[in-house]
């Protein structure tokens, strides 16, 4: 029988992180590119008072704790004052992916239940065309210094506020966050981040085991804040006393280099596809990183050639970090031990450069058998990878049931093995769907449009290797006896039917092999097709 411990219950809380980092790193900067406007500078001080003075104005409206608030944003400041605005006044913050469909932006919307929309000039043909199917909203904010008529201005409404402001202290798990995930078939689905679960996160990605920052670091996340919250970068940076850098939308490899260069960033994250391109820009350019000592790269696996030149050509330490929207996201983070740089330099590398990361503190792995029972951790032998902890998901929003065992695990739908220094390694997914570019899309969803091409028997598709977008979508087709389908035929088919990014890079006319059970056999394809878009183009 335990007794009570005699410490505070002090909560967890976002807002915690701000009145943190304006108490202790007042003048660290901020620095923001916008959408048609000059690079805005400030520091935690004033970031503290403008968003307390969005809360305010959200607050004049009426907005209530407990209510859904949209943001359709990219990486600036405006954004991240709603991601400690929203969620410290109690309210959760829904941020919505622009890159879905407009099916499923409705969707999530609708699903969200928000009250307000908060978006950057960007995004205004998109509100005009979508807001007639928004059934909750009933206000829009234009993130944008200029006014534009029909949308209230957020500047103009945080101008009128003081920002004194207390921020309200409640429960810990209440709910914060409102990321919504599109890989399977079907809607996407609401994975509801707790204030415990965030603040928890934080502090571990800053740990050293994770992203080690410290008050001398430069952080400029280039992963979409509207992608399970940029890795939490924007909560663990201030809670290190790290100075922030947001690149906008502007990731092309000149815009992130004038960032880099300019604010002497220190460490940056994003998916493989920036960091492909902004290699290229630097070759291209003849330019070095010089501040930038390390880049954590995540969402697809890192080839191993990109993390090689980063390191031999610039002196940056890559590390690779392999997470979900369900585990807010971080899972594994790849970074040195003792036990590794006692193997040498080249053996290290190689293991921090080619496994997805090592176990961190506060997210349990496990890897399962065909049984559910856990496989031996040799670094050979595969499962499914399960995890487990306080920032994983317990169940989706507004779904009946939990999407976790009885045992609390989630099964992530990756294929792994473990290994005896504690260093997990994707081998392959269970789940049915395509990385391009960081973006998700569901090869079901594909085949069931393709399959009703006039004269397609069986539609197939799976991701293969692509220089660019890491993996691209490529359609397998078998057509009815004697019936002959052309690919441009099934192109056109699909053109009306998918968002334009979803159209397959190639279209392959044989038969579609299936396993035992009759289900089309994917791991035969993806072998047989592996080097298919690689080979070919580049
Ligand atoms: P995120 O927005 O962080 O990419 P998602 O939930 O969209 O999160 O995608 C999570 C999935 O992406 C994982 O289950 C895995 O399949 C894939 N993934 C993420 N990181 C890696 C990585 N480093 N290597 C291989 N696959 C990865």
């Amino acid at each position: 029988m335990t007794i009570p411990g005699l410490f505070q219950t002090t909560p967890l809380l976002i807002s915690s992180i701000l009145t943190y980092a304006v108490k202790a790193h007042p003048k660290r900067k901020v620095v923001s590119r916008l959408v048609d406007e000059p690079i805005f500078h400030y520091d935690y001080e004033s970031f503290g008072k403008r968003t307390a003075q969005a809360v305010q104005a959200l607050d004049r409206l009426g907005v209530k704790s407990g209510d859904r608030v949209t943001s359709m944003a990219w990486n600036t400041h405006r954004h991240l004052e709603l991601f400690y605005g929203v969620p410290g006044m109690g309210c959760v913050l829904h941020t919505a992916n622009p890159r879905l469909s407009d099916e499923q932006i409705i969707y999530t919307v609708n699903h969200a239940e928000s009250r307000v929309l908060l978006f950057d000039r960007t995004f205004i043909p998109l509100i005009e065309r979508l807001r007639g199917a928004f059934k909750t909203v009933e206000t829009y904010i234009l993130l944008a210094a200029g006014d534009e008529p029909g949308y209230l201005n957020y500047e103009s409404l945080i101008a009128a506020e003081s920002g004194d402001y207390h921020w309200p202290q409640f429960d810990e798990n209440a709910g914060a966050f409102l990321c919504y995930t599109s890989g399977t078939t079907g809607d996407p689905k609401g994975v509801l981040y707790s204030h415990r679960g965030v603040v928890l996160h934080a502090m571990a990605g800053g740990m050293n085991s994770a992203f080690g920052f410290t008050a001398f670091d430069v952080v400029m996340p280039c992963s979409s804040l509207y992608h399970a919250n940029a890795w939490g970068l924007p909560f663990s940076a201030p809670l290190c006393g790290s100075a922030m850098v947001l690149p906008c939308d502007k990731m092309d490899g000149g815009s992130l280099h004038e960032l880099i260069e300019g604010e002497g960033v220190t460490f940056t994250g994003g998916v493989p596809t920036i960091w492909t391109m902004y290699l290229a820009w630097l070759d291209q350019a003849g330019k070095v990183p010089a501040s930038l000592k390390t880049i954590v790269i995540g969402g697809s696996a890192v080839p191993r050639a990109m993390a090689e030149t980063f390191s031999r050509l610039y002196g940056v330490n890559v590390r690779q970090l392999w997470g979900m929207t369900e585990t807010a996201p971080i899972g594994v983070v790849s970074t040195p031990t003792p036990e590794l740089a006692a193997l040498g330099d080249e053996s290290m590398n190689d293991a921090i450069w080619t496994r997805q990361g090592r176990i961190q503190f506060g997210i349990e792995l496990e890897v399962t058998d065909d049984d559910g029972k856990p496989v031996p951790h040799d670094g050979e032998t595969s499962g499914a990878l399960k995890v487990r902890g306080p920032w994983t998901i317990q169940r989706y929003y507004r779904k009946d049931e939990d999407c976790v065992d009885a045992d609390g695990w989630f099964d992530t739908g990756d294929i792994a093995t473990l290994d005896a220094l504690g260093f997990m390694r994707i081998t392959d997914r269970s789940k049915d769907v395509i990385k391009s570019g960081g973006e998700w899309i569901s090869s079901i969803d594909l085949e069931n449009v393709a399959v009703g091409c006039p004269g397609v028997k069986i539609a197939a598709v799976v991701g293969v290797p692509h220089p660019k977008w890491e993996e691209r979508p490529l359609l397998v087709i078998e057509t009815h006896e004697n019936v002959t389908v052309t690919r441009d035929e099934v192109l056109h088919y699909l053109a009306s039917r998918i968002v334009k990014w979803w159209t397959p890079d190639d279209v392959v006319f044989a038969p579609v092999p299936l396993t035992a059970t009759g289900k089309i056999d994917k791991k035969v394809l993806r072998v047989a097709y592996r080097d298919h878009l690689t080979a070919e183009k580049s």
